[in-house]
């Protein structure tokens, strides 16, 4: 990921390197090259031009300073305003003072939300904590099942619904092999987190329906899921490499569920990093996590200054 922009900025700041001093001709070709760097990463329009104008005006206002030549102010002036779309400071967790902390888990199917329960599980286990994973995902077929396997394999207690009851749930143990039930996701999820209160679970991860495309039911139900448990993090799970798609998507569930974070999955896909680079600056929340493959060790806290400096190279 960030193949191509990242050799399309270094090759562009390479270039300024061994000018004694910047004209604004260059400044101005420098911006010009970094804006179809951007675009052709997929970045979103209004995200590349606030880009591009804030680096231009701050390279043109840079004082020449001894420890810097212009072409390293410009470096570090790119860097600076990466780390800043990516999202600043690293946004951490937030944990409920009275557990069990509640993270919803909300987006698209296929976005790699019910892959992204058991990363987060296993995550959460390695921090010391005991997460319950809650299977509220009742319309995609075997949507409980693969979530009672991914729970199997982060070593994770799965709350599933009860197989052909409407209102009942019950926990399953890693490596049970319980069937899809039809059941009501809210009432799951209720269930799911007085469960966690009664076994002393301190955090409760719930897997919630995603469709195909952004539709009205699954804003409702999303939406009816957070009123009924009110979750501390509402986490946006969102595909790396829908690309451009991934704005609209972010937008819709802004606005239909609302969401505190966002996670962003399979960075190890082709992506060019347009989703990345363009979902904290148009939502305004944070990206917490990344995850980038299949594993359950693929995956990791989202460090905004850390994704800038693999993107400069
Ligand atoms: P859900 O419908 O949102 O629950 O999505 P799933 O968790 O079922 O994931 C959809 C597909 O994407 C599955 O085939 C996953 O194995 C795959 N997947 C999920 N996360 C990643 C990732 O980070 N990298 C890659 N390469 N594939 C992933």
């Amino acid at each position: 990921m960030f193949d191509t922009l990242s050799e399309r900025l270094s090759g562009t700041l390479a270039n300024l390197r061994g000018k004694g001093r910047l004209s604004e001709a260059d400044i101005d070709a420098t911006a010009r090259e970094i804006r179809i760097a951007l675009l052709e990463a997929d970045v979103a329009l209004p995200v590349v031009r606030g880009f591009v104008a804030r680096t231009k005006e701050r390279a043109k206002g840079a004082e020449v300073s001894g420890a810097l030549n212009p072409a390293q102010q410009v470096v570090k002036i790119v860097n600076e305003e990466l780390v800043s779309v990516l999202g600043g400071e690293t946004r951490r967790l937030r944990f409920s003072k009275e557990p069990p902390t509640v993270i919803m888990l909300a987006g698209l199917q296929g976005s790699g939300k019910t892959t992204l329960a058991g990363k987060l599980a296993f995550w959460l286990k390695s921090q010391g904590h005991t997460p319950l994973l809650v299977a509220c995902d009742l319309q995609r077929p075997n949507a409980v099942t693969q979530l009672q396997i991914v729970g199997e394999r982060a070593g994770a207690t799965v709350f599933a619904p009860h197989p052909g009851a409407s209102a009942a749930g019950h926990q399953t143990q890693p490596g049970s092999a319980e069937r899809n039930g039809v059941g009501d996701p809210v009432d799951v999820a209720r269930r799911g987190v007085a469960h966690a209160r009664d076994k002393m679970y301190d955090v409760v991860v719930v897997d919630t329906a995603g469709r195909l495309g952004v539709d009205e039911e699954l804003m409702r139900q999303a939406a009816d899921i957070r009123d009924a448990v009110r979750p501390d993090e509402t986490l946006f799970v969102v595909d790396a490499m829908i690309g451009q798609d991934a704005v609209a998507t972010a937008e819709a569930f802004r606005d239909g569920v609302g969401f505190t974070g966002v996670v962003l999955t399979k960075l190890d896909g082709d992506a060019r990093g347009g989703a990345a680079l363009s979902v904290r600056e148009v939502t305004g929340q944070p990206i917490l996590f990344a995850s980038d493959g299949e594993k359950l060790e693929n995956f990791d806290v989202f460090h905004p200054d850390r994704m800038a400096s693999r993107i400069l190279g």
